[in-house]
């Protein structure tokens, strides 16, 4: 592996590491379980294990769970699963926020005590109402001066569930007149009546993120809390609750911005609709930008990997990454690591005349061009085979080097063919070719003639069916979620899915699931992890050949 690019976050740590500010970085990925992980999240993870690993520190896997009613165990087992598969290590155990509830109400306690909380009893409109806008100050609440003793009670009757979902909040009491609005009196904790996948029925009351977050990355030692552009204004507030209460250390909050990626989404609640509403197969449908639908693609960690340091660390927000550069990631790697093969999507029945019924020959062809440590292929060859429809055409344009009646092509690892007769059924629909074999061309030139074309083919007797799917972007527009107020569902891309009924050549009989090929003049493709059985093939197309990334 290449050495990673530079950022400025790994710039900023080197300096401190080497200032002796900082002695062993600790940094965490935090994902709230209420999806699966994407493509962004995969920057943030490659961004924060990346660091720990390059600057020989720790980094922790937290899941940020405070809002139990949208989250799921099945979501913290595929977060757990997908940072493992990236090939990355938490130190230490998994970690909950929730782990941390009871010093978080001890520490809500706390403020509360130093007169820095109380308990309000507006209403969730009325809060917002009070709070103010960008260009106009907050409205104290009218509980805001509640005693201590008066708010401990209510705190913890609203703990034992004494109120309904939106009766009480707990606030901060920083300033209702903060030009930053995080700092009017965010809430702390909220009621919700909700079973939590972790703490079961324990608690009735809910610790808000801000609350939250900080303070769980100090208790675990966390010196660079790394998060998305989209906190900077969270910041203060970040260090308004260190700053106030007897946290054990003071991490530094640093943003960066998020990836967008063009003709997909990278927000969980969209992803989730795909989901719910049936238009995916699932949260790991290989069309998803997430982790595991990429995995399903037949995407290699490596290659996820390769993309998440060519796009680089920034604080320039807005930007569209091209999916070209994603695709040329995965297409780098196969190139190099993918075994090749032969495999006709669009099945053409060919019949060589002049070749003997059963006669068979075998071709002993190199698994890769470039390595001689992958296995041999043993590639038949008999009367019957089937090429591709595309490589032939009845009445071809100028430059057409393929197959057509008359004309002359070379089949792959094998000899020089000519096209004599088009057979078609009563419609008019070709149904096979008759072609003769020139049997002088086995490894070498036919004489006196230059035949450029080369197909691949797959012998009928011997070639394998396949269930063969190929994908295109699940959206039309580069940015389909762009207009805020439209749907956007309305640019889906109808054709993201063809499924072909194709042919493989013998060796893919073989292909456990996720094992990855080129599938020669057509591209990369990967057994499906789980549709592919040894009686019913299915191969995700990952990506084609031909690389549309411009540096
Ligand atoms: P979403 O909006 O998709 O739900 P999120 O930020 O709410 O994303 P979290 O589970 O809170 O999802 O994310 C965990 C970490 O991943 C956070 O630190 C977050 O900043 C980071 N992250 C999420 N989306 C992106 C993205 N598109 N690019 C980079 N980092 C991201
Ligand atoms: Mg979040
Ligand atoms: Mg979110």
């Amino acid at each position: 592996e290449t050495t990673p690019a530079p950022n400025f976050i790994r710039n900023q740590v080197r300096e401190e590491i080497e200032g002796g500010q900082v002695t062993k970085i600790v940094t965490r990925f935090p994902p709230e379980p209420n999806g699966f992980l994407h493509i962004g999240h995969a920057k943030s993870i490659c961004l924060n294990f990346g660091l720990a690993e390059q600057m020989g520190g720790d980094c922790h896997l937290r899941f940020d769970d405070t809002n139990p009613a949208k989250e799921e165990q099945a979501y913290i087992d595929a977060i757990k699963e997908d940072v493992s598969w990236l090939g990355f290590e938490w130190a230490g155990p998994v970690r909950f926020a929730s782990d941390y509830f009871d010093q978080l109400y001890a520490w809500a306690q706390h403020l509360i005590r130093e007169g820095k909380a109380y308990v309000d009893d507006l209403s969730p409109d009325e809060i917002r109402e009070y709070r103010g806008t960008l260009t106009e100050p907050g409205t104290p609440s009218p509980y805001r001066e509640r005693n201590a003793e008066e708010n401990l009670d209510l705190l913890a009757r609203m703990r034992e569930g004494e109120f309904g979902e939106s009766e009480k909040v707990l606030r901060a009491k920083i300033d209702m007149a903060s030009p930053n609005i995080n700092l009017r009196d965010p809430i702390l904790y909220r009621i919700r009546h909700a079973t939590h996948h972790q703490t079961g029925d324990k608690w009735k009351i809910y610790p808000s993120y801000d609350f939250t977050h900080g303070q769980s990355d100090a208790l675990e030692g966390v010196t660079h809390s790394i998060c998305t552009l989209e906190f900077e204004d969270h910041r203060p507030l970040y260090e308004w609750f260190l700053d106030n209460l007897p946290v054990p250390c003071k991490p530094r909050q640093i943003e960066f911005s998020r990836l967008n990626l063009n003709y997909t989404l990278t927000s969980k609640r969209k992803l989730k609709l795909l989901v719910d509403q049936g238009i995916v197969d699932g949260w790991d449908d290989p069309r998803m930008p997430t982790v595991s639908g990429m995995r399903r693609r037949g995407y290699t960690p490596a290659s996820i990997r390769k993309f998440c340091d060519m796009i680089g660390v920034t604080r320039a927000d807005g930007g569209l990454v091209d999916i070209a550069m994603l695709t040329h990631a995965i297409r780098s790697d196969l190139e190099d690591s993918a075994p090749r093969s032969m495999c006709v999507l669009k099945p053409l029945k060919v019949v060589l005349t002049n070749v003997p019924e059963g006669h068979e020959e075998v071709y002993d062809v190199p698994g890769h061009p470039a390595r001689d440590d992958m296995p041999v292929r043993r590639v038949p060859f008999t009367r019957e085979l089937y090429i591709d429809r595309d490589d032939f055409m009845e009445e071809p344009p100028k430059k057409f080097f393929r197959l057509a009646p008359g004309k002359e092509v070379r089949l792959r690892n094998s000899y020089v063919i000519r096209c004599d007769d088009v057979i078609k059924d009563e419609s008019g629909e070709i149904t096979a070719l008759h072609c003769s074999v020139d049997f002088d061309t086995l490894g070498k030139n036919p004489e006196g003639r230059k035949v450029k074309g080369v197909i691949h083919w797959v012998s009928a007797v011997h070639g394998v069916p396949l269930e063969v799917r190929l994908y295109d972007n699940l959206f039309l527009e580069e940015q389909p979620d762009k207009d805020k107020d439209a749907d956007f569902l309305e640019h889906l891309n109808p054709e993201s899915l063809t499924v072909c009924q194709a042919i493989g050549e013998p060796s893919l009989a073989h292909a456990t699931p996720e094992s990855r090929f080129q599938f020669e003049r057509v591209g990369y493709f990967c057994a499906d992890r789980h549709a592919s059985t040894p009686e019913h093939l299915v191969f995700n197309r990952t990506v084609g050949l031909k690389d549309t990334w411009a540096k």
